[in-house]
């Protein structure tokens, strides 16, 4: 059979509340035209972002019963311990309630200023909480992750003659390594194994430790088996244990790849910085068996472990999205290629030749899908990056509109309606209308800016 199905059926349904475009029109000018303002009851299909948006399995919400809110030395923290080492053996595990609260408390302790740490890009609050010390945070992924229309199997690879060169010239002030996988501000790519393999030799000749940021790691090992030599008969979990023998320590959101709607965690090997780490978390986050989480949390994401690595769920999971972006690109929609594993993206600026960058042709594009039909995207580009630290304005690199999958929650008649509704959007795009902003606060305006069409 060719047919790839979802390999779940659905035994609890939640409905969507369906609206006209007359209503959504009134809906967009309420909160205006800024989707972050929008009501949920009031988009049809969400495709805002992946994280904390999973749907939970029948054997997740059952261990959610047998969650044990004891404070300390809950068997909850023990499942979820075991169901993590099984992945990725670290000495030291501990939770916190989503991934930043997992990077915060590592650079509050390894990071400050005059220190620089490189990644192949730092994910948003990955660099705001490395520069929030005072340290210098440094995007060295290859020329080719740079280059929207470039196909190449692994754009998340770090750039190695780039690092080796940091490592010389700035190596007293590298207190580690890092790399994310796949590289989410860089499209969803996946990082080859062989990158991975070889960050590990450069750590291990500047005696560095090599840290994932590793928020989608299955879907990373999935890539490198589908596109990988030499793994292309290893199970997604043989690939996943083989990533994680080569570094010292990950800091996770576990709202992505741990398929729960809230968690994260930091883990480690190193005894003295694992004390540090915990004393942190017990100011901020909790004791160190349930970190900022419940006990129910933590059996969620025990269970959510063992099933994101099924070759079943990757198999779809990796396909559908696809799916998604092959039709675009059939159309005629340029996108970011090739598909990433999360999310498809489309180069708005591309598509909108007609609008300039200040004309926000990302809002404008995610502001007609919604009204057209419902579907609700994220613009990535100048609304996002464009305002300067002196309240002026630069075009961003890219204006793009991202549509992040959730994981197990549309089928494949939604991605379809997607479909036929892109086609629609794409055919009518030079009608698409120029926006301006009227408002925005200082800082981070794309959550509550107010636009309208110029
Ligand atoms: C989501 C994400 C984070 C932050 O995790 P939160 O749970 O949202 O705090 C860090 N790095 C990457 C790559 C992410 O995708």
């Amino acid at each position: 059979m060719k047919t790839i199905i979802e390999p779940f059926r659905i035994k609890s349904v939640e409905p969507i509340r369906m609206t006209t475009v007359a209503q959504r029109e009134r809906y967009l000018k309420q909160a205006n035209y800024n989707l972050f303002s929008l009501k949920s009851d009031n988009v049809l299909i969400d495709l805002l972002t992946d994280s904390g948006t999973s749907a939970m399995s029948t054997k997740q919400w059952a261990a959610i019963q047998l969650g044990d809110e004891s404070y300390a030395g809950s068997p909850s923290f023990y499942r979820f311990e075991q169901a993590l080492k099984e992945l990725a053996p670290f000495k030291h595990i501990i939770p916190t309630h989503q991934g930043r609260a997992a990077e915060k408390i590592l650079f509050s302790i390894i990071a400050g200023p005059g220190k620089i740490i490189p990644n192949n890009t730092h994910f948003d609050t990955t660099r705001a909480n490395i520069e929030s010390t005072s340290c210098q945070a440094i995007d060295l992924v290859t020329e080719q992750g740079l280059d929207p229309q470039f196909i190449a199997p692994f754009k998340g690879d770090i750039d190695l003659i780039k690092l080796r060169q940091l490592l010389v010239d700035r190596h007293q002030d590298i207190p580690i390594v890092m790399l994310t996988i796949t590289n989410n501000s860089g499209g969803g790519q996946p990082v080859s194994m062989a990158n991975i393999k070889a960050v590990k030799a450069l750590c291990v000749e500047f005696n560095k430790p090599f840290f994932l940021d590793a928020c989608r790691f299955a879907e990373n090992a999935y890539f490198i088996k589908l596109r990988e030599a030499g793994y292309q008969d290893k199970s997604p979990k043989e690939i996943v244990q083989e990533i994680f023998s080569y570094v010292d320590g990950m800091t996770m959101s576990a709202k992505k790849d741990a398929l729960v709607n809230m968690g994260g965690w930091l883990a480690l090997n190193d005894d003295d910085l694992a004390m540090k780490a915990r004393n942190v978390l017990i100011l901020t986050e909790g004791f160190p068996t349930y970190g900022g989480l419940s006990g129910r949390d933590l059996d969620a994401m025990a269970v959510g472990l063992t099933e994101v690595v099924e070759p079943d769920y990757l198999h779809y999971r990796i396909t559908s999205t696809a799916y998604l972006g092959n039709a675009l690109n059939k159309i005629g929609i340029p996108i970011v290629k090739p598909v990433g594993g999360h999310a498809v993206y489309i180069d708005a600026r591309a598509m909108l030749p007609h609008l300039a960058p200040l004309d926000y042709p990302g809002q404008a594009l995610a502001v007609e899908m919604y009204r057209l039909g419902g579907i609700r995207a994220c613009e990535i580009g100048t609304v996002m990056f464009g305002q300067q630290p002196d309240g002026s304005e630069q075009p961003a690199a890219m204006d793009l509109v991202r549509l992040a999958i959730p994981r197990r929650v549309y089928t494949q008649s939604h991605i379809d309606y997607c479909i036929e509704c892109l086609t629609e959007v794409y055919a009518n795009k030079d009608k698409i209308k120029a926006m301006k902003i009227d408002w925005q606060p200082p800082m981070l305006r794309h959550f509550t800016a107010h636009f309208s069409f110029k």
